[in-house]
């Protein structure tokens, strides 16, 4: 894709990142419609993403009951996965292979999880150092220790990687590491500063990075539910919000024929009354659903 990029997009990514805050607040759903028109093709069938992000043991517990949502609707889901709550839950992430969805490494230990402020997150035994702030020794043993408690406790080779506390990393500085792996894909970049705008493209390293989503209204902002729902409250937690919003860039999405690659976190969604909502509305919809996997072997 070789197109000059919107004039929307270029002018609001040189700004400083205050100032791509403040624009993206005022102009937040054009650039959105901007980007999917960007990265669609209208010839192409439109396609979701699911992932979840198993970042903290509350997320594990949730594990069961949302797998057990998307199968009932037969949607494949993409979990990245922290190798330390691998190889203390194991049973938990079984539903994840057990039920035929994706698993992909999130890092062994997920540095920086700490966060006095949210109980789920006060521990003392989370981190607070930064993937980014470990040596490449160190982060290529955090891919290392979570690819082999995956495949130990799970019997899965995992082909890819989300790097941990995304949206405050350039995954550039980390494709050789996943290549040291031997991994082929990464999903950790932010869709509007991806060079496609949110298309699957070819990285360094010869790794396919695979752009997160923005929030609609948000863009330079992760359309996570740490963003929606948790952060200082949710931007977006008044009642029906997350789910319009969401049914927005699905809408997007499919009027583009582009890629909608969503991130949300377990604990937060499997027992949100717009979720199971989403969910229909989504298998419904005429877009098909896939893994990171299987978007790469059709995209090859
Ligand atoms: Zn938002």
């Amino acid at each position: 894709m070789s197109s000059p990029l919107p004039p929307i997009v270029r002018a609001v990514r040189a700004l400083p990142p205050i100032g791509r805050q403040i624009a993206s607040v005022a102009l937040g759903r054009h650039i959105s419609e901007a980007c999917m028109a960007y990265q669609g093709d209208d010839q192409a069938i439109p396609t979701v993403v699911l992932s979840f992000d198993c970042d903290f043991p509350i997320d594990v517990e949730a594990l069961p009951a949302l797998c057990d949502a998307l199968s009932a609707r037969d949607v494949c889901g993409s979990f990245a996965v922290v190798g330390q709550w691998v190889d203390r839950y194991p049973e938990q992430h079984r539903a994840i292979s057990d039920g035929g969805h994706e698993l992909i490494n999130h890092s062994h230990t997920h540095p920086n999880l700490r966060n006095t402020s949210y109980d789920f997150a006060a521990s003392e035994e989370f981190t607070e150092r930064m993937f980014g702030d470990l040596s490449r020794a160190e982060q290529l043993d955090e891919l290392r220790r979570c690819h082999e408690a995956v495949r130990q406790h799970l019997g899965v080779e995992m082909a890819g990687c989300r790097l941990p506390h995304f949206g405050n990393l350039a995954p550039e500085t980390a494709y050789g590491l996943m290549r040291e792996v031997g991994y082929c894909f990464s999903s950790s970049l932010l869709a509007v500063l991806s060079p496609t705008l949110g298309a699957p493209y070819t990285a360094l390293e010869g790794i396919t990075e695979i752009p997160v989503a923005g929030c609609p209204q948000h863009p330079f902002t992760v359309f996570d539910t740490w963003h929606c729902l948790v952060k200082n409250g949710g931007r977006h937690a008044a009642e029906g919000e997350f789910l319009q919003l969401a049914l927005g860039a699905l809408d997007s999405c499919q009027h583009h024929g582009g890629l909608l690659n969503l991130y949300f976190d377990p604990k937060d969604v499997v027992d949100h009354p717009d979720f199971p909502r989403f969910l229909d509305t989504l298998v419904e919809a005429p877009v098909r659903v896939v893994s990171y996997e299987t978007l790469l072997a059709d995209t090859a």
